[in-house]
């Protein structure tokens, strides 16, 4: 940290260069305005993550004019409400963002109903279908249609099966009239389930209707990694064993468990964190250049990653991994509790908030590489980056001039917070004498962005618009799970769970277990 905080920093102007004009201009990205019409159904529409997620993310993009030009969003949940109440249920959600024109919340509002539903009943599914048809005559909507899935995943089963019973997963043409659900984490809890949850939707769905959102693949900066690998030619032939020392992955959170303990207490880190969005991450650092930059052939690729994890056995899992759980601590001047304090989580739990592990992937490009893995709750800081080591120059030729060695280089992509993507390289400090200083070359993202959408508006607007790129596909998503259910089947069977969990202080940078990994 003190090394990083002694470097300069070079701070990038973000510039288009014109190449018929000769001008450098910038130019921000369009985002594509979907042109079907559709109907959002909401299920869940009481919930947590309708309030603080889905909802917020439709009325911003309202508001900028990214919804389709006609459009009803219809919320269902078992909470029996009129249309009216719904309205101004989520007006009083609403008006915590900056803009609330009242023009502009009015046709908003106009758009939304409501119909309760009983998850299990046939019978209010129907009633449902009959509330659509109304809709669709209304909004001329053409049968486009969008079940977002916001509740507990112990109903995903259950909606999508009676949405398929009451007919409303049927496309007649997928190009003119589409039926699309959208899946959030988690997708099962290790391969069985994983899979089980897959069998059922496709019964009433077909793979190209299903959406099941990682909301990091949404962020600007996890985009860019693609672009930045592919779209340069002087990064690529760099990209392998020869010349890169490690990867480091890492998902450091200052949070706890917040109100989930129900949830975390069964998933805990491994299936929170590592099973999908670090191993998304991994999969965009590690894959092989696709032929074209389209949803299939980019889902391909990160396939064979997964494929070519080298599994871990009895010896790699005790020496590669780390896990930890927070204990107590002060995290920017405040008292936290333990997570077994915490409230709803059992005062003897063994769930770990915190991993940090080696592993590799097994094929030609990334043979012997390790890939250091870290995501845990309640650490000092907030950050998740990705840092690509270089290996050392072949030979100094300084050594005769400088007592130190020289520092490799190092490229960063920081996903969160403050984005960035910065490459760390040696210079001469100025002066009479030869001394060497690291440099560090930035390219920030808050000084380009002129219209950056947040991750739920992305993902909504590539639903509407039926690009899977930034979601997960099954097959990707199963072999994350073979990777990963034999490893945390073996931890939680482990007869000294208990004496192989690592206590950490919360605010601290995790168990201090953690830094022999990268040594071994
Ligand atoms: P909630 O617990 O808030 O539940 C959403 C709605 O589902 C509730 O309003 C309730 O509506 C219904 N519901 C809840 N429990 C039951 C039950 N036992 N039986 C039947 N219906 C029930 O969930 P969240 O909104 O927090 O999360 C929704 C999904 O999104 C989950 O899968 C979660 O893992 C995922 N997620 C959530 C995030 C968040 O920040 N909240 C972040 C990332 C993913 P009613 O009673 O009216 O039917």
């Amino acid at each position: 940290m003190a090394a990083e905080k002694s470097q300069k920093h070079l701070k990038l102007q973000t510039i288009v260069q014109k190449p018929d004009s000769g001008n450098s201009v910038y130019e921000p990205c369009q985002c594509i305005q979907p042109s079907d019409p559709c109907i959002i159904i909401v299920f869940g529409a009481s919930g947590d993550l309708t309030a603080r997620k889905v909802m917020p993310a439709l009325y911003k993009l309202f508001l900028n004019n990214f919804m389709p030009q006609e459009f009803a969003i219809l919320g269902c949940a078992r909470t029996r409400l009129s249309d009216a109440q719904f309205r101004e249920n989520m007006k009083s959600i609403l008006t915590d963002m900056q803009t609330m024109p009242p023009n502009a919340w009015n046709k908003f509002a106009s758009r939304l109903y409501y119909q309760s539903i009983v998850y299990d009943d046939i019978a209010t599914f129907n009633n449902l279908s009959d509330r659509l048809d109304i809709l669709t005559q209304k909004y001329k909507t053409s049968g486009n249609k969008l079940f977002y899935l916001a509740v507990p995943p112990f109903l995903y089963e259950t909606i999508a099966t009676m949405i398929g019973r009451a007919g409303l997963s049927t496309e007649a043409d997928p190009d003119k009239n589409w039926s699309r659900i959208v899946v959030e984490k988690p997708f099962g809890s290790n391969l069985q389930t994983s899979t089980a949850l897959n069998n059922t939707l496709q019964q009433s769905f077909k793979e190209h209707q299903i959406y099941r959102i990682d909301h990091y693949l949404a962020k600007e900066t996890v985009q860019n990694i693609l672009v930045f690998r592919f779209a340069n030619a002087i990064f690529e032939p760099l990209w392998s064993r020869q010349y890169i020392e490690y990867v480091d992955i890492c998902a450091a959170e200052t949070l706890g468990i917040e109100h989930r303990a129900g949830y975390y207490e069964k998933a805990g880190v491994l299936r929170d964190m590592f099973q999908n969005h670090i191993m998304q991450l991994l999969s965009l650092i590690a894959m092989e250049p696709p032929a074209k930059f389209a949803s299939e052939m980019v889902h391909d690729e990160k396939a064979k990653v997964f494929r070519s994890l080298l599994p871990f056995d009895a010896t790699t899992t005790e020496k590669n991994i780390v896990l930890g759980q927070y204990a107590a601590g002060t995290l920017n001047g405040n008292k936290v509790p333990a997570y077994r304090n915490e409230p709803g989580v059992d005062p003897q739990s063994l769930t770990p908030t915190y991993a940090m592990m080696k592993i590799f992937i097994d094929n030609w490009r990334w043979q012997g590489v390790p890939f250091y893995l870290m995501s845990g709750k309640r650490l000092k800081e907030k950050l998740t980056r990705i840092v690509v080591q270089f290996k050392d120059v072949p030979h100094s030729v300084f050594s005769t001039i400088i007592s130190e060695t020289i520092s490799a280089n190092r490229l960063t992509f920081v996903i969160q917070p403050n984005e960035k993507i910065s490459l760390t390289f040696q210079a001469k400090n100025p002066g009479s004498t030869v001394c060497l200083r690291s440099m560090n070359m930035e390219f920030h993202y808050d000084g380009t962005a002129e219209q950056t959408l947040d991750a739920y508006e992305k993902v909504l607007i590539d639903c509407m618009n039926g690009d899977q790129m930034l979601f997960l596909r099954q097959d990707s998503e199963e072999l994350c799970w073979s990777f990963f259910t034999p490893l945390i089947e073996d931890c939680e069977a482990c007869i000294n769970r208990e004496k192989n969990l690592c206590f950490y202080e919360a605010g601290t940078e995790g168990p201090r277990q953690a830094k022999k990994i990268k040594n071994r």
